[in-house]
């Protein structure tokens, strides 16, 4: 019997070929999982997120050991299994290297001017963690570390993490953080971002409490 299903498999090279084609994962960079039975199924090393078919989706255990399939496991693997071994609610992660976002990541800055309502109803500030090598196990004790408070981290000098209940909802964040930093520059260029007061800050995430 197969462990991962064709249906759970669809929904990764969906999500994924999205992902290509909105510009956040150039090349055959990024990856993508979801969390699957007792455990990963995600996108194969070295693929093109565009590209991709049901062969480039493997299932893995925690601990990175290949279950199933014939290609080998994203690089990235452990980062995303350190993610989940600490989140619960936690089901699904994107991993890109979107060049807008991304922009922050080599500019050494956190993202966190509240300058659109969406923004600031979701986060507070995304992290920035220090370069660690791509793939090492550094890289994913640090990821892990900051997911015990955080849905997303801005890597440096690298890319943008995200996890949510779905990989649904991991792209549509993902996505409302490309549009905001494509504002933040628009506005920029134009005489400066200017952050929504503090109190409409607070009103926004009352609303969302609600
Ligand atoms: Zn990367």
């Amino acid at each position: 019997m197969e462990l991962a299903d064709k249906d759970s498999k669809n929904n990764i090279l969906f999500w994924a070929k999205r992902l290509y084609q909105r510009g956040m994962s150039p090349s055959v960079s990024g990856n993508i999982s979801v969390k699957h039975k007792d455990g990963i199924l995600i996108s194969a090393s070295g693929t093109c997120m565009n590209d991709m078919d049901e062969n480039d989706v493997v299932f893995i255990d925690y601990d990175g050991n290949l279950k199933e399939g014939n290609k080998k496991p994203s690089s990235e693997k452990i980062m995303h299994s350190e993610i989940y071994t600490r989140r619960d609610d936690i089901n699904a992660i994107i991993h890109c290297h979107c060049p807008l976002i991304t922009a922050f990541a080599v500019a050494g800055l956190p993202i966190k001017k509240p300058i659109l309502p969406d923004f600031a109803l979701y986060w507070d500030e995304i992290p920035l963690i220090p370069y660690y090598c791509p793939s090492s196990a550094d890289l994913a004790v640090a990821v892990g570390e900051c997911f015990e408070k955080n849905n997303v981290a801005l890597l440096k000098n690298h890319g943008v993490v995200l996890g949510d209940t779905s990989l649904q909802n991991a792209f549509y964040k993902l996505d409302l953080l490309r549009a905001y930093v494509e504002i933040y520059f628009g506005a920029e260029v134009l005489g400066g971002a200017m952050a929504i007061p503090k109190k409409g800050v607070s009103e926004i995430k009352k609303l969302y409490r609600k």
